[in-house]
């Protein structure tokens, strides 16, 4: 698992990971692309594009708009009457017509990804359409921590992973359990 300034990578999915850029939803919401700094940071570390061109505010804005209709989108699926599911879908399709970052490879092998801001918000949401018309949709889990919100794909042979892999998530439940045993024997000795 990689985990570099902030950023994880555990979703099993581009898009997913991206939706992971903001924590604990439904309670501090803590944002993790605060500046077009961030947003190139995890660009690179996702291993989108190498050296994305320019990134300022409004391309910013852009990602985390894209994100929040991912978020939508995969929440709400079938989008069904309301009208907040119907617009992401439509949000995430307008953005799955945009460019692909342009994969090269050279003699030596190496492998190079090229594209600006329309490459990165492209390669996102054509993800999420993937994922949402795959069979891998139905292994899409929230973690089991309940304050967590971070989604993933269950590629497990079992389909029993319960937690997005952060330490703070299926730590902190075995650190409960083992407390919870502890209190258990001493109040039965
Ligand atoms: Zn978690």
């Amino acid at each position: 698992m990689e985990h570099v300034g902030g950023f994880v990578f555990v979703s099993g999915r581009l898009c997913l990971d991206l939706v992971g850029t903001k924590l604990w939803r439904r309670s501090l919401g803590t944002e993790l692309l605060n500046s077009p700094d961030d947003l190139r940071r995890w660009v690179r570390q996702a291993e989108l594009v190498d050296d994305p061109s320019p990134l300022d505010a409004r391309a910013l804005d852009r990602v985390r708009r894209l994100r929040e209709a991912i978020y939508t989108l995969v929440g709400s699926w079938p989008p069904s009457e309301s009208a907040d599911a119907r617009n992401a879908l439509a949000e995430v399709n307008e953005a799955a017509r945009l460019p692909l970052p342009k994969h090269q490879l050279d003699e030596s092998g190496r492998l190079t990804r090229a594209g600006g801001i329309d490459e990165i918000l492209g390669a996102a949401a054509r993800d999420a359409v993937d994922l949402v018309s795959s069979a891998h949709f139905r292994r899409m889990k929230e973690c089991a921590n309940p304050e967590c919100t971070r989604l993933f794909v269950d590629l497990s042979h079992a389909g029993a992973r319960r937690w997005c892999g952060m330490a703070e998530c299926g730590n902190r439940e075995k650190v409960a359990r083992h407390r919870k045993r502890k209190k258990q024997e001493s109040a039965a000795e």
